[in-house]
């Protein structure tokens, strides 16, 4: 069997992983469609495809991981974003989330701090025909000012602190989606943009992920 096939079984066994989101509290269908139409084992490297449709992150190089599919819906159901919003991935890393904000119907500009990383899920993303992301490498931690304002900015690592320069980047009334702790825990928060100067903040929920490096995050 191809690597590159996305069989039956791969199938059902996205059918019951969006059935296990749903049971743990994942509401937005579109984001639950999204999970159950991405192949997530193209995201793995061969030969550890089998772990795809388990909840779980895993190691993807580099001392990196792809995220565990309910944390990537629980990230992308707090964008609450529509078909056609812009939304500014950080941490492109396997490139499985901006496949997901892809399915979502957003326009997706993706930054990846890992030049290896970045080239590889570039190509996965070309093979995979999801040529219609905006990738770039470099310190995301600072965000693309160049493509601000974004309806949506979405962090897959762990900030130390809100990260200023992204708040700046989001038009009024977008949503700003980031864990923000310790080395061990992170506080998931999401602030909304009222006005040019307002921000509300809500956290919800307790993660673990790797650290945000950059000039607003860990040092590296
Ligand atoms: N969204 C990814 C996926 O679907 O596979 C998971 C990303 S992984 C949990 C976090 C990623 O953030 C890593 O690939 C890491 O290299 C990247 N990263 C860390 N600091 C960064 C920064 N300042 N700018 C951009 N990417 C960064």
């Amino acid at each position: 069997m191809s690597h590159a096939a996305d069989t039956y079984r791969h199938r059902g066994q996205r059918r019951a992983l969006v059935e296990e989101l749903r049971r743990k509290g994942i509401r937005d269908e579109r984001v639950l469609a999204a999970i159950g139409e991405v192949p997530r084992h193209r995201f793995f490297e061969r030969g550890f495809e089998s772990h795809a449709y388990q909840d779980k992150a895993f190691p993807i190089g580099e001392g990196q991981t792809i995220s565990q599919p309910y944390t990537v819906a629980f990230q992308t159901e707090l964008l609450r974003l529509s078909p056609g919003q812009r939304v500014l991935e950080v941490g492109t890393g396997s490139g499985y989330q901006c496949a997901v904000l892809l399915a979502v119907g957003a326009e997706v500009f993706s930054i990846e701090y890992n030049a290896v990383l970045f080239e590889r899920t570039r190509r996965r993303l070309h093979e995979l025909q999801l040529g219609g992301a905006h990738l770039f490498c470099g310190d995301g931690s600072v965000g693309l000012p160049a493509h601000a304002p974004y309806d949506g900015i979405l962090v897959t690592a762990a900030a130390p602190a809100l990260p200023r320069p992204l708040l700046r980047q989001l038009r009024v009334g977008g949503r700003l989606v980031v864990p923000v702790g310790n080395e061990q825990v992170q506080r998931m928060v999401r602030v909304t943009r009222e006005s040019a100067e307002g921000f509300a903040q809500e956290e919800l929920g307790d993660f673990r992920f790797v650290p945000l490096l950059g000039a607003a995050g860990w040092a590296s």
